[in-house]
């Protein structure tokens, strides 16, 4: 017997599980272009480029309406609610337009992080509330999946055993609000690469973090087979002095996950978390060539690490379009390879692409 009070029927876990498969499929990853108008608009700051919502529409375009080869990389893609109801330049739904192309749908559910007090400035994520009725509103909308970001940090006092339990268990409650309501939840415990600390260190802080988010997802019911983790990878701090190879990274990495994420789940999507476009690429690459057995898919769910040079290139700029679609369809296809550790760097990798993407207490 595993449960007394069955949560989900037959029907409803087939259809969880087969689309979470779907977006992890050999070589498949998740575009994650679900930045808050806020986040968006710290973007388009840099490239001298005004927040508005027409802006933040083009921007997506040019992402969205890419050739449909792309789906042979990208298995899924993360909207923000406004882009929800925005149209492409042909005037075709920006939902309809990536479903063609046979990629799944999702959306980031979330409300944002809240200090919790009395910690050394750690957080929750707020948005429990009419979640249920949101879910539902998107099911019918056509999203398939969902991401919920909680974030931890590693200090002298944290993660401390507050944050480690309240964001385990709010992800818990996320993920089975949103199964009942036929959405894959990509469960997502990131902790941010602020500090000096170690790749110890950081390994030890993952495989805390990730154990009671398994604890807490299986007191909670959760279908496992029906859900996507969205980790950090185990890197150093970004203040570290000592350096690691991507080999190293790997092997922590691949190491943290074994010890704490059960074989049931079926794909492992690594977030960026401010690592250069290049640097997320051949780690992606060295843990798929970890020599230790993966019984997940381990693939990429980047915002930053696949947006980074397609915006640059765009700069705002209409004549731009192709040179920015080239940059992300490239970048695409490489963390696509990277995904199945057959991505070899030819060694002239342009300096955007190398470019560091961290931002300090990094807010989505
Ligand atoms: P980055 O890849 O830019 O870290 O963001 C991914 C994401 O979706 C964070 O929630």
């Amino acid at each position: 017997m595993t449960h007394p009070f069955s949560p989900l029927t037959t029907e409803q876990k087939k259809e969880l599980s087969s689309n979470a498969q779907r977006i992890v499929e050999k070589g498949k990853g998740i575009l994650a272009a679900d930045e808050s108008v806020g986040t968006m608009g710290n973007r388009l700051k840099k490239i001298n480029v005004e927040n508005t919502e027409e802006n933040r529409r083009f921007f997506r375009d040019i992402l969205f309406s890419v050739d449909p080869s792309i789906s042979e990389n990208i298995g899924g893609v993360i909207f923000f609610h406004e882009t929800l109801y925005q149209k492409s330049k042909n005037g075709k739904l920006f939902p309809e337009l990536i479903k063609e192309k046979g990629i799944v749908v999702g959306i980031k559910v979330d409300k944002g992080i809240v200090p919790l007090a009395g910690t050394d400035g750690e957080s929750t994520t707020q948005g429990l509330d009419g979640l249920a009725e949101r879910c539902a509103q998107y099911k019918k909308e056509g999203v398939d999946f969902a991401k919920w970001r909680c974030v931890l940090k590693i200090s002298d006092a944290a993660p401390s055993s507050l944050a480690i339990l309240e964001n385990a268990n709010v992800l818990a409650r996320y993920a089975s609000i949103c199964q009942q309501n036929g959405l894959v939840p990509i469960v997502e415990p990131e902790i941010l690469p602020d500090g000096d600390h170690d790749l110890q260190r950081s390994q030890y802080a993952t495989e805390k973090v990730l154990a009671a988010v398994y604890k807490a997802l299986n007191d909670h019911h959760v279908y496992l087979e029906g859900t996507l983790l969205k980790p950090n990878m185990v890197t150093p701090g970004q203040a570290c002095s000592k350096r690691y190879t991507p080999e190293e990274i790997g092997i922590a990495t691949v190491t943290a996950l074994r010890r704490t994420v059960p074989a049931a789940v079926p794909g492992i999507c690594f977030l960026s978390g401010g690592q250069s476009e290049e640097e997320a690429s051949l780690n992606l690459n060295a843990i798929n060539r970890c020599p230790l057995p993966k019984p997940w898919k381990l693939t990429f769910s980047y915002g930053r690490a696949l947006q980074a040079t397609a915006l640059s290139a765009w700069s705002g700029k209409p004549e731009n379009v192709k040179a920015s679609q080239e940059a992300f369809v490239k970048r695409a296809k490489i963390n696509s390879l990277a995904s199945k550790g057959e991505y070899t760097a030819s060694g002239a990798t342009d300096s955007a692409a190398a470019q560091s993407l961290f931002t300090a207490s990094y807010a989505y």
